[in-house]
């Protein structure tokens, strides 16, 4: 029985990290899709699915199909883990605008991409904009 069902969303990524083991880059154009995502997810949860970790690549790059996925993962009482290098979190501003939107009643665990690699390509005041406004938000916020 799968009990975490990880999609790799895409294979696009706007960063170039030396480790990647997806080998992810801007140049992928393709994504799994919004309604082939729903299928395989619905298909999984028959069999006891609790929870969906959206990876890619970077999935905020297509974060209208984040925010429709985690709804309906939500819907159909399923956790959601998305892994994130955090390159939208320009401004407080922005990034409490994204997180509202993302999750606005909860169930959803961030992972931030937080190493070397990652750090080398973002400015640390990224993720501590993530860090600072999580709890308002109702996101539990892993940095690994
Ligand atoms: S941010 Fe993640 S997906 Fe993108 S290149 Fe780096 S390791 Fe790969």
């Amino acid at each position: 029985m799968v009990k975490n069902l990880c999609l790799l969303y895409t294979l696009k990524c706007n960063y170039k990290c030396a480790h990647c083991i997806t080998r992810s880059n801007n140049r992928y154009r393709s994504k799994i899709g919004i309604s082939s995502s729903k299928k395989i997810i619905r298909a999984f949860k028959k069999t006891g699915l609790k929870a969906v970790t959206l990876a890619g690549g970077e999935p905020f790059l297509f974060f209208e199909d984040m925010v429709k996925l985690v709804d309906f993962c939500r819907k159909n009482n399923l956790f959601v883990n998305i892994v994130t290098n955090a390159f939208w979190a320009e401004d407080i501003n922005k990034t409490e605008r994204i997180l509202k939107k993302l999750n606005p009643k909860g169930k959803v665990n961030l992972y931030v991409s937080f190493d070397e690699f990652h750090y080398a390509q973002t400015k640390f005041e990224k993720y501590c904009r993530t860090y600072q406004i999580r709890y308002s938000k109702g996101i539990y916020l892993i940095l690994y």
